[in-house]
């Protein structure tokens, strides 16, 4: 019997150099025994130094199944470091499409487990709340978050892009993060007790929230499955949650008649997703982008925002990329744009809710000053990037008119660089892509108003984009 003590749960190193040595030595996964060290072996900030020597003979696994492995060790199922290696010795014997076994036992429970861990970084990126703790160099930041995995370690570097000129702390109950805005410390774990219970952050977070409540868009169901109860007691707009269950029908004017599409929770996943044939091709999409890898701009954001809107809509908005605020909610057109967007829409008789939004990019591409996160235009590589997404939207709705807002939607949508000035304000045709009739139509991006320097060109900006948004209702007419 061989065995490894890994130097703590997530001990990656120590794990992929010894299981390239027992392979290499012709170990089989049943005559190995792994385990973890004590705790207090832990908080070493630099990596324990791998327990093997280094393997002599060729070993070479599939890159996908070291990728799968780097997910599935955060997972808290103590059996994973020895399934892990079966997969391995199995690869190394042989085995090279081991992936492709998809009825395979193990090959399901390691994908099971990599799918676990994908679910709780999602939540972990949407659901750390900081709060103020004044120190004596100024002020801390401290969230307390209860993973169900050993993610912590994994996700520091998200944490440190996101805020990085900020000093914060992340509590967890098996490790703790605190970055001073140079170094990263890892440290044991804390209790919930350790932060203060109530301060402004956790006004604005309730503020927040009940500001991007739509009343009209309840479903307690999805909601739940989107936001845990089990996250609740460290979200402190979950507070808001049962008033606003409470006064919704009342705070609702009209009920869609239409079923409305929204992105279910993800249930599968993998590195660079190719949208999977199914029933439901849209709501299979909303699923796949949370796997999606196609260019970089996935990390740093919360969630990918995926278009809504009723799967019958005649008219298709397209604007440019999620904001900070559709990047929280997971939403798009919530922030102050959409704001806009939804006072224009009434303005000229449309219904936001008859209509599909969407963006050309369903991430929030942005960079980190301070607290805040400065939105940054996408590019070139990142709209044809995310275009399979776009084009799985169109196809699948199949809106009679396909309004693009901005330059970006306009090169998405068409392909060619377009300017607005000139293209704006009449319908276009713009076929599928089986040839069948369609119209489009251009328009500015609302946040273009919202930029405008001075009330006179506001006004005069705003009367013509309510004049689009009128041809627009005529020509669906
Ligand atoms: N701007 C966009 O283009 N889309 C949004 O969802 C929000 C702001």
């Amino acid at each position: 019997m061989r065995q490894v003590t890994l130097a703590h749960e997530v001990d990656w190193e120590t794990w992929r150099t010894n299981a390239r040595t027992l392979a290499l030595d012709n170990i089989p996964p049943e005559q190995t025994l792994w385990s973890v060290g004590q705790p207090d072996d832990l908080f070493a900030d630099a990596p324990a130094p791998p327990s093997a020597e280094a393997p002599k003979g060729t070993f070479t696994v599939p890159r996908a199944l070291v990728t799968l492995a780097e997910t599935a060790i955060q997972h808290s199922d103590p059996e994973r470091f020895a399934l892990l290696y079966g997969l391995v010795w199995r690869a190394h014997a042989g085995e090279k499409h081991i992936l492709e076994l998809t009825s395979d036992p193990d090959v399901q429970r390691v994908n099971r487990l990599a799918q676990s861990v994908r679910r709780d970084t999602h939540k972990m990126h949407a659901f750390v709340r900081f709060r103020e703790v004044p120190e004596p160099e100024g002020t801390r930041h401290v969230a307390w978050f209860e993973p169900e995995h050993y993610i912590v370690e994994t996700n520091a570097a998200f944490f440190i892009r996101r805020f990085a000129t900020m000093t914060w702390s992340i509590l967890t109950p098996y490790r703790s993060i605190h970055w001073n805005g140079e170094a990263i410390h890892f440290d044991r774990g804390a209790t919930r007790a350790d932060i203060p219970d109530d301060d402004a952050l956790a006004d604005y977070w309730r503020t927040y929230y009940r500001s991007i409540f739509n009343p009209a868009r309840l479903k307690i169901g999805a909601m739940t499955s989107e936001m845990p109860k089990k996250y609740w007691r460290n979200l402190p707009e979950a507070a808001e949650i049962p008033d606003l269950i409470r006064t919704a029908a009342a705070r609702t004017e009209t009920m869609v008649a239409t079923p409305t599409f929204s992105a279910p929770k993800p249930t599968r996943a993998h590195m660079h997703p190719e949208p999977t044939p199914a029933s439901n091709p849209l709501a299979q999409a909303a699923q796949d982008i949370h796997a999606c890898r196609r260019c970089p701009l996935w990390e740093p954001a919360t969630q990918p925002v995926f278009g809504e809107g009723p799967a019958d809509a005649r008219i298709m908005f397209v604007g440019e990329q999620p904001g900070d605020q559709e990047d929280l909610a997971g939403r798009p057109f919530v922030g102050p744009a959409g704001q806009l967007f939804d006072r224009a829409m009434q303005e000229a008789g449309l219904d936001r809710q008859q209509v599909y939004v969407t963006n050309s990019v369903k991430h929030f591409k942005f960079v980190p000053r301070g607290k805040r996160r400065i939105h940054e235009k996408p590019g070139v590589t990142e709209i044809k990037a995310c275009n399979v997404w776009l084009d799985i939207e169109r196809q699948q709705i199949r809106p009679a008119l396909t309004v693009m807002m901005g330059a970006t939607a306009a090169r998405a949508v068409t392909g060619r660089a377009v300017a607005i000035t000139k293209e704006r304000g009449h319908a276009m045709p713009l076929p599928m892509s089986d040839g069948s009739n369609a119209q489009g139509y251009i328009t500015v991006h609302p946040s273009y108003l919202l930029r405008l320097p001075d009330e006179e060109s506001k006004a005069r900006e705003y009367a013509l984009f309510i004049q689009d948004l009128r041809n627009i209702a005529a020509l669906v007419a």
